[in-house]
């Protein structure tokens, strides 16, 4: 293979490297710039050697790019350290060697494509005929290395297969599962040789009785499983789940709260269901919110014209990949997560169907249609993976109510409180109301893309049926009261138009007056209470309300009429035709919701407050921008409409984790189940830990790094890191101060050779950072509250977990209408103790792991000590004295690296 002799750069925090000719050098930011605009360089991963070199727009030959084109939906880690594990070749010793990787893996893919074993050859010549149009940095490195095919290749949208209709299927049998065939099923999914595990044993049976048939209607069986980390609850619960989907012929929902546990449970479900059934259908299903797939539709229009410049050039990448894809999953799925990020747009999210603008069997792609797909293989299926948000929304507004979930285990049940707060919140804010009127009226300026507004998209209506037609044009006239194109400027200029922008103008003005922050907050969102506004403010909300009225009564009349023609069709109206309609029915009726709950809001204000909610007025800023404002309801206690919505209809439902319960008590857990808003008695269970956390972890509480003083605070970061050779993951509470601790540390912990990735600071998706993290054992990643669970890094990767102080809850309007709700102090002390303990079950995830957790704050107090396993050591030293005790630990590892149990402790 021969490497391609084109000059390539490499930048890390520890600097420039520069090849040319046959030789690499050390360049200067400057020199690397200077060499970058001069000629195409190869480059890996653009964004972020531009976020080095602090040179935004440096362009070049991105190895990204071009691995993207030759193994679309092929994973990669986007380092040089994988890209060489992707092609096979040698892993480079040092930041110096890169660009000579780079030279010779832009040559092995480019010599892959004249090959004839390439494995993706279909449809490349086609894409490289557009791609060569777009002026492709690429495109002519690959012109005539694709031979042209001898018969022209099928386009991508007819060679994407059909889904087909499957019969309606038979509610599920009733039956009783025989615990000891329970415990088979388990021993046939661990495998002969494993070795028994007492505690998962007794979870798989006491799991048992939520797949035995209710005894009342709407009263589930509701079980609360805690489950410690290491007991092995995924097969766990998969054993009864199987036996009960194959006796009953019934679908179980198993959900989850992060991509790294859904990844687990589709490899562990191989063990109980093959990856197709005799029929070719698949049992076992994963399933998300059609925001995250590929709508074929949206990327027609952005292959047609619909995209322009560099996102162009991403729509054919998108394209290469859909065809090779396993379920057009856009995000999480197998389109690499760094694909979007190296586009600068949001190129990414306008493919996906975000807006509901589907046209269901209108759409000429409908029977390829991913997000049909999926659905529809969702109903056949015995086991399907999804997440809690889905399966709320699902509960909530699913199109076919028999296709909802009646057998559900919600992993990481922790979270299903979170998830039932953001599902079942009103936000009134500039972004949604201007959402909606782009989906009754359509895109004010002449847009590119094939965004159509309600009459578009019901054209026959408007052509055939008067009384529709009228309700049309009226919503359409009403819709012109909500904000339009450049709200948030007329606002800031005190020129709002029409009587929502003069509402959010008012919510914006309210919020910076009764701003108590001091300046303390500058960049950061601002809220205050929706109490106390004086008349005037009040006037205007009334106004907004009645304007809101004026849309929600013409949405309502047509809703009427498409019921009406849709059980007595006319001549005019088709099959085609009659999808679009129910489809269309669905999405109005999900509006009118939406209006009415925030007609319901703007009522409110002024009057007393209900109990039942807690509203308050926002203004959203990132970086000093602004970019929301609204008046935002949440339910004080969002279990309640959880309850009814998905608990109730449901037969048997199992919220499991390793963190249900505060310590011993199953109080707020029960609490927190919304069973008690149903009448229900939860049945609970609880296994430990079969982890010696005694010998395998400590915690050092460090009692000397100052509160709120960054320098000492990155200072302890950079010496923690050093002392354990990278392997840490430093969470925060504050973006700045992550961002902070970052800048002052990264270059020189890139010097000692620990590369420094961070949340909020480098270009890059998280999940990407945390598949960087896992596959470099001397890497070291800083993140906020998305990384607190979202990591699941088993082995000598992650042995080090720095928090920078107690993980205080932010303290919001919502927070202290809980708080005063939930029992004051000990209401935020069980809120600590469950991050601690999810922050802390990061570090040892199997028997053979050890590591420290480390907490740089003084003021730990005594009683969030319980959130730690029982047995584990906890100390608290200085900073001098943890450094030894983390260093004597990765010195410790590296004398009997290899070794299985290391007596570290
Ligand atoms: S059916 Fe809807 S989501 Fe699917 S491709 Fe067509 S418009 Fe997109």
């Amino acid at each position: 293979m021969a490497a391609l002799p084109i000059p390539a750069l490499h930048a890390s925090h520890g600097g420039c490297w520069l090849r040319d000719a046959d030789s690499t050098r050390t360049v200067s930011k400057g020199g690397a710039v200077m060499a970058a605009a001069d000629t195409p360089l190869l480059i890996l991963n653009a964004p972020l050697v531009a976020t080095r070199l602090g040179y935004p727009d440096l362009s070049g030959l991105d190895l990204l790019e071009l691995f993207a084109f030759v193994h679309p939906a092929r994973f990669v880690v986007p380092t040089p350290k994988g890209l060489a594990h992707a092609l096979d070749l040698p892993e480079p010793g040092a930041d110096a060697e890169v660009p000579q990787l780079l030279q010779q893996a832009a040559g092995a893919l480019l010599e892959t494509c004249e090959s004839e074993e390439w494995l993706e050859r279909e449809g490349a010549w086609t894409a490289l005929q557009s791609l060569v149009r777009m002026r492709w940095p690429w495109a002519t490195l690959l012109t005539g290395r694709i031979a042209k095919p001898q018969r022209a290749e099928r386009w991508l949208f007819s060679r994407l297969p059909e889904w087909e209709e499957s019969p309606d299927h038979p509610q599920p049998r009733q039956v009783f599962l025989d615990k000891d065939a329970v415990l088979h099923r388990l021993e046939d999914l661990t495998g002969s040789g494993a070795e028994q595990r007492p505690g998962q044993r007794a979870y798989a049976a006491d799991a048992t009785y939520a797949f035995e048939p209710r005894e009342k209607s709407g009263n589930p069986r509701l079980l609360l499983a805690q489950a410690g980390t290491g007991i092995g609850k995924t097969l766990g619960y998969l054993a009864p789940a199987s036996l009960w989907s194959n006796e009953a012929g019934g679908t179980v929902w198993v959900s989850t709260y992060t991509k790294a546990l859904q990844r687990q449970l589709r490899q562990e479900s191989r063990r109980a269901w093959p990856e197709r059934r005799s029929d070719g259908s698949r049992p076992v299903v994963v399933r998300k919110g059609r925001e995250n797939y590929l709508c074929l539709l949206n990327l027609e229009d952005a292959l047609q014209g619909g995209f322009a410049g560099r996102a162009a050039i991403l729509a054919q990448l998108v394209a290469r990949w859909a065809a090779y894809s396993r379920d057009g999953d856009m995000i999480g799925g197998d389109l690499p997560g760094w694909l979007g990020t190296l586009f600068r747009q949001r190129g990414i999210t306008s493919l996906t169907d975000r807006r509901g603008e589907c046209v269901y069997a209108g759409c000429p792609h409908y029977r390829k249609c991913f997000i049909e797909r999926a659905s529809r293989a969702s109903a056949g299926a015995d086991l399907v993976i999804a997440n809690h948000a889905l399966v709320m929304v699902n509960a909530a507004r699913g199109r076919d109510v028999a296709a909802r979930p009646t057998r559900i285990v919600f992993d990481e049940g922790h979270h299903v409180f979170d998830a039932a707060d953001s599902t079942f919140a009103a936000a009134l804010s500039g972004t949604e109301t201007i959402e909606l009127r782009r989906w009754v009226i359509g895109p004010e300026k002449a847009s590119r893309g094939r965004r159509r507004g309600l009459s578009a998209r019901l054209a026959d209506i408007v052509s055939y049926d008067e009384a529709g037609s009228k309700a049309i044009t009226a919503a359409r006239a009403a819709a012109e009261a909500l904000p339009g194109d450049s709200w948030m400027q007329r606002i800031v200029e005190g020129a709002p138009w029409g009587p929502l922008e003069e509402l959010l103008a008012a919510v914006r003005a309210t919020v910076y007056a009764r701003d108590e922050s001091g300046g303390q907050e500058a960049g950061y969102g601002l809220e205050t209470e929706a109490a106390g506004l004086d008349g005037a403010f009040i006037e205007i909300a009334q106004a907004a309300r009645e304007a809101l009225a004026d849309l929600r009564q013409p949405l309502i009349r047509l809703g009427v009429r498409l019921e009406a023609l849709l059980e007595d069709p006319p001549d005019w109206l088709d099959g085609t035709g009659r999808a679009r309609l129910e489809g269309a029915r669905h999405s109005l009726s999900w509006r009118i919701d939406t209006l009415a709950g925030w007609e319901a809001l703007l009522e409110r204000l002024g009057g007393p407050a209900d109990p039942e909610y807690v509203d308050w007025l926002a203004v959203d800023r990132s970086e000093a921008r602004e970019y929301d404002i609204g008046i935002h309801r949440r339910w004080l206690d969002p279990m309640k409409p959880f309850a009814k919505v998905v608990l109730e209809p449901a037969h048997g439902v199992i919220m499991t984790s390793a963190t249900l319960r505060d310590g011993d008590d199953w109080g707020k857990a029960i609490a927190r189940s919304g069973a008690e808003h149903i009448g229900v008695m939860p049945h609970l269970t609880a296994q430990d830990s079969p982890f010696d956390y005694a010998a395998q972890a400590e915690v050092l509480i460090v009692t000397d790094v100052p509160r709120g003083d960054i320098p000492s605070l990155a200072a302890a970061y950079a010496r923690l890191i050093e002392a354990s050779g990278g392997g840490a993951l430093g969470l925060f509470t504050a973006i700045r101060r992550l961002r902070a601790v970052h800048g002052r540390i990264a270059d020189r912990l890139a010097r000692a050779g620990l590369p420094l990735y961070a949340q909020h600071v480098d270009p890059i998706d998280t999940g990407t950072l945390v598949d960087i993290f896992r596959d470099d054992p001397a890497a070291s990643l800083l993140g906020t509250d998305a990384l607190r669970d979202g990591v699941d890094v088993p082995g000598h990767s992650l042995r080090l977990v720095v928090m920078e102080q107690v993980p205080w809850p932010r303290p919001s309007i919502l927070h202290r209408a809980r708080r005063l709700a939930g029992g004051g102090g000990s209401y935020d002390d069980t809120i600590i103790r469950a991050r601690l303990a999810q922050a802390f079950g990061r570090l040892i995830r199997s028997k053979d792991d050890h590591g420290h957790f480390v907490v740089l704050s003084s003021a730990f107090p005594s009683r969030l000590l319980s959130a730690f396993p029982e047995g584990t050591p906890i100390r608290r030293i200085s900073l001098e004295e943890a450094l030894q005790r983390v260093a004597a630990h990765a010195s410790g590892e590296s004398d009997h690296e290899g070794e299985n149990a290391r007596p570290l402790f």
